[in-house]
This record gives structure tokens, C-alpha cells and sequence, in this order.
């Protein structure tokens, strides 16, 4: 999960409608961008939009369940942020990535820095390990 503070993990999972695909499709191309950075055949994910109840979590996801959860909000977002925390949880939900403080893609909080060549090299050691987790 990527959150501002501590808070519960109520949410809504929103009907789809022309106006929410859009804002889907931001976490698609986020989710493409990952699959092109690691080159490697990673499982499908599923990608909900949701309203969380406090209005303050960013995404959550379940740890190696191929399945995500975005906040709507994401639309008024920058492209490094959506990126960012789409990354993060697709780490939590492929690797089984925990937080880690300090770490510039798996900390808890969301500082605000995105740096995207720091985010590569995080989501690429997560990934290495786990394919020899399983003996790839
Ligand atoms: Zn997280």
C-alpha cells in the first residue's frame, strides 16, 4: 500500500464508465511501462479504481495476489507520481515486496520524490530475486 499516513483500507470499488476508463488507462500505461522495464514474463494483473473511504491511501494491494487497487485521485496526479505508486504495488503484488524505509519505491509513505532510474533499479533487484525464488 502506499499511503500519506496511517489510516484504515476502506474502499469502494467504482463502476466502470467512459470517464474511469480513462483514468484506468493511466494505470494500465504505468503497469505496461513495468513490463517493458523488466522485459520478463510476469503474470496479468487485475487493476481496480477505487475510492478509498479516508481519501488520503493511494493504492494497496495484496501481497503476490495479481491484483491492485488505485485511488481514483490518481487522474489529478503527475505522471512520476501515478508511476511511482503503481510501481510500488505491483511490487508488493508480483514479488511479495515488503515496505522498506528509506527505499525510493517500497516506503511506506509517499515523500513526494519520484525518481524514476532509482524506482528501475529496485523494481529489477525485486524481480531477480524472486525468479530465483522459483528457480527461473
Ligand atoms: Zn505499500
Amino acid at each position: 500500500m502506499k499511503k500519506n499516513k496511517k489510516q484504515d483500507f476502506s474502499r469502494v470499488v467504482l463502476t466502470m464508465d467512459s470517464d474511469l476508463y480513462r483514468v484506468r488507462r493511466l494505470v494500465i500505461d504505468a503497469l505496461y511501462d513495468a513490463r517493458r522495464v523488466l522485459g520478463a514474463d510476469l503474470p496479468r494483473v487485475k487493476v481496480r479504481i477505487v475510492s478509498f473511504e479516508d481519501g488520503k491511501l493511494l493504492g494497496m494491494a495484496f501481497l503476490g495476489k495479481n491484483d491492485i487497487c488505485i485511488s481514483r485521485g490518481c487522474e489529478g496526479w503527475s505522471a512520476d507520481r501515478v508511476r511511482s505508486v503503481v510501481w510500488h504495488e505491483l511490487a508488493h503484488a508480483w514479488f511479495g515486496a515488503e515496505h522498506t524505509e528509506g527505499c525510493p519505491l517500497m516506503g511506506a509513505v509517499d515523500n513526494g520524490k519520484y525518481d524514476r532510474a532509482a524506482e528501475e533499479r529496485v523494481l529489477r533487484t525485486l524481480a531477480g530475486d524472486s525468479f530465483k525464488k522459483k528457480g527461473k
